[in-house]
């Protein structure tokens, strides 16, 4: 029987990859080990999203080469490259990294089990490189996957690429134009999860809003524009058909794109209660010029009048962002706005990144690359106007009855904080894993609720 390890890097999106791999290697009577040194195969699902992602990634695999150089039990060890590393550098990976037996990509992860069976017949030195270009894939409600999230929580990807273009992102290059998956995909996949005991449902992929449009006849929505869901399926008909299956559970929406939100969405949440009152949306910056250089299809004016609407319309909602601080031509002034803008804001949750100079996309190429130390000054400056704001949403929950979902002996998460993203809350050893609970909140430790 053929043992195969995994290590699996990156977002959620990869993880999905991940566990169709494993659900099709297990149906294919294909045994996982978590010690590598067992493993007749290592398979390294990576990520190339920005530089310090494309590090731990050539990192790991690096040490999966050594180590099979070094253990006499790995000696016939065969090792595959999948994921967005293989993905994007599919030309020079082969050449760079000799020692890997084969490098696949988006669209062989159903193909994995055939695949290694192959390896196991070749010889030592044969690399094949699978890996084809602009990926089609996109799962199904019956496609095999073997879950690697806890019990209670559960990821559903219901879209997969990009149509965006924004000027530092190399992910449409990765995962191809926007795909979604029927409405009626998606829904027969919770309502199995649901079946199953999940609490949770996450919905992800590159534009959770642009959800079911790629598939509209004649004209899509132009950003900013709104969307009419009388057109077709939409996120605002999938999660009103989400919010009426059966049972106790939340709904978290993930990655969503400002320029496709809409009343019609802002109205499905608030009328959809199983819906978290959390969302995720990704603004990276909020001055003009940034915003125009990003092509993020979107400006400051829109983006301002959109969290009003947004807050105005789901009371009690949890807005969950991420900037880029130090893009080509960020002046003082549109940095000193967008820090401005975060302590207006007051958001619950937030991140920054500091902007990472990626090949092959257009703001690479732009002239006035910001100085790596005003980036990392500017990043911390950003980071301690979000923690001002953390830990003034924080200090408002003291006093509160939150509803948590308990994760571990201790912690859970509010509906505020998604799972492997935001913050805990300290609550009660006893209260049972996978289950909520309603909890009073005792006091906030930096960015952390503990309850009484
Ligand atoms: S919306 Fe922009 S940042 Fe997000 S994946 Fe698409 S191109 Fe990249």
């Amino acid at each position: 029987m053929i043992k195969v390890g995994l290590v699996s890097l990156g977002c959620a999106k990869n993880l999905i990859d991940s566990e169709i791999m494993v659900g099709h290697l297990q149906q294919a009577g294909m045994t996982m080990t978590p010690e590598a040194d067992l493993a007749d195969v290592l398979i390294i699902n990576t990520c190339s999203f920005i530089d310090m992602a494309k590090k731990e990634s050539v990192g790991a695999v690096h040490e999966a080469v050594d180590a099979r150089g070094e253990s006499k039990k790995r000696k016939r060890q065969k090792i595959i490259v999948a994921g967005c590393l293989s993905q994007r550098f599919s030309q020079e990976l082969p050449g760079l990294m000799p020692e890997v037996d084969a490098f696949i990509g988006l669209d062989q992860i159903t193909q994995v089990a055939p695949i290694i069976q192959g390896l196991m017949d070749k010889d030592k030195g044969e690399q094949e490189n699978l890996v084809t270009r602009q990926p089609q894939y996109i799962p199904d409600y019956d496609t095999p996957r073997f879950r690697l999230t806890p019990k209670h929580m559960a990821y559903i990807k219901i879209a997969e690429g990009c149509n965006h273009p924004c000027s530092f992102c190399i992910i449409p290059r990765i995962r191809g134009r926007h795909r979604s998956r029927t409405q009626e995909s998606v829904l027969k996949e919770a309502r199995q999860l649901i079946e199953s005991g999940v609490k949770e449902i996450n919905l992800i992929s590159q534009d959770t809003t642009y959800f079911g449009m790629d598939k509209w006849e004649g004209e899509r929505p132009k950003p900013r524009s709104g969307v009419d869901s009388s057109k077709g399926e939409s996120l605002s008909t999938l999660i009103r058909e989400l919010n009426a299956i059966p049972g106790d559970f939340w709904i978290r929406l993930l990655y969503t794109h400002p320029a496709h939100w809409s009343d019609d969405l802002i109205a499905a949440i608030a009328e959809s209660p199983k819906v978290a009152r959390y969302i995720d949306m990704p603004l990276q910056h909020i001055s003009d010029h940034m915003l125009s250089l990003m092509k993020r299809e979107t400006d400051g004016a829109y983006i301002r009048d959109l969290l009003k609407r947004i807050r105005a319309g789901i009371p009690g909602i949890a807005i969950r962002t991420t900037f880029i601080v130090g893009f080509p031509g960020e002046t003082e002034a549109d940095f000193n706005e967008l820090v401005q803008f975060i302590e207006d804001e007051k958001f619950e949750r937030a991140g920054v990144f500091n902007y990472s100079r990626e090949e092959d996309t257009r703001a690479a190429k732009m002239e006035d690359q910001i100085h790596h130390m005003t980036r990392k000054a500017r990043w911390n400056e950003a980071m301690r106007a979000i923690q001002r704001s953390v830990e003034h949403v924080n200090r408002l929950q003291v006093g509160k009855k939150l509803r948590v979902l308990v994760e571990e002996p201790g912690v859970a998460r509010t509906e505020m904080d998604a799972p492997d993203i935001d913050t805990t809350i300290f609550v009660d050893k006893k209260l049972p894993v996978g289950s909520f609970a309603d909890v009073t909140v005792k006091e906030w430790r930096g960015y952390d609720l503990v309850a009484g």
